[in-house]
């Protein structure tokens, strides 16, 4: 493997008010330590109610959540499209729905959190910087939809999966739902999705000690995957498939996810 590193101090440095939660700063998707009693409702968000009492345009908060992704350095314009056209607010729990286009991981349940957008598009943005572009994209941790939801106005075709029962539920039902076509596997992620590989590229969206070798090889030649990897220190690592047989590895951002987690719940 060829090593080349490339570090950015681009963390968020937003600390997360919110008295029931124990958050940490700097978070991209971070696990929830104490979840408050009232993520337990974050499977089922009434549409529009949070932001609309609070007399809130949701698409203006979201163009304006667009802009500072993009003044953080992403600059691909068919991710910040799908950044602009995804309802953040319709993934989260109603209560948090005023929250939702805060550059910032929020709990959807189950000690887990909907990515940073900017991690999300940072994330899209880099496996789709390549010719050509992908089409068949898998993603590992499909949680509560929000990045499958995006990735499905990026990519033609896209899977996704997810181990926690629950929120696979919910989500495959959110995403019908919302008209978004995904394909949904209740599973463990870090086995990939054998039957639909190769993939022309892989986004993993939860945090292992090392990317697992089932993953790299079900990657197209010539695609990309990109995964945070560590424990109490992460960072992006993006992987490219060169040949068969070749995989070059880059160190990307510091970021901080929930852990991958082997086998499933539920
Ligand atoms: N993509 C989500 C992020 C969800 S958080 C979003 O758009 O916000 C990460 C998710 O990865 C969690 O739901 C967690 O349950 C899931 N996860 C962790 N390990 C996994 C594995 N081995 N296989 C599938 N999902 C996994």
């Amino acid at each position: 493997m060829a090593f080349s590193a490339r570090r950015l101090e681009t963390m968020n440095k937003k600390t997360l008010v919110s008295p029931d939660l124990d958050f940490k700063p700097s978070n991209s998707n971070t696990r929830i330590i104490r979840p408050g009693k009232r993520n337990e409702s974050a499977q089922n968000p009434r549409p529009g109610d949070a932001i609309g009492s609070l007399g809130l345009t949701s698409e203006r908060l979201r163009l304006r959540m667009v802009d500072r992704v993009r003044s953080k350095g992403v600059s691909d314009e068919t991710v910040m499209g799908a950044l602009a056209a995804v309802e953040r607010h319709l993934f989260v729990d109603e209560g948090l729905a005023s929250r939702a286009y805060e550059d910032a991981a929020l709990p959807i349940g189950h000690s887990q959190t909907i990515s940073q957008p900017w991690v999300v598009a940072h994330m899209l943005a880099t496996v789709n910087d390549a010719e050509p572009k992908p089409r068949k994209v898998l993603e590992v941790g499909t949680g509560c939809g929000y990045q499958a939801a995006v990735m499905s106005k990026v990519f033609p075709q896209v899977y996704s999966i997810e181990r926690v029962r629950a929120l696979y539920d919910t989500t495959k039902e959110r995403l019908r739902r919302m008209g978004y076509r995904t394909q949904l596997l209740f599973g463990d992620g870090m086995l990939g999705w054998s039957t639909h590989a190769p993939f022309d590229a892989i986004v993993v969206a939860a945090a292992g000690l090392s990317i697992p070798q089932v993953l790299l090889e079900q990657l197209a030649v010539g695609g990309r995957l990109i995964a945070p990897q560590g424990q109490a220190v992460q960072h992006l690592i993006m992987v490219t498939r060169v040949s068969p047989n070749q995989w070059e590895r880059q160190t990307l951002d510091a970021v901080r996810f929930v852990p991958l987690k082997p086998g499933v719940q539920g």
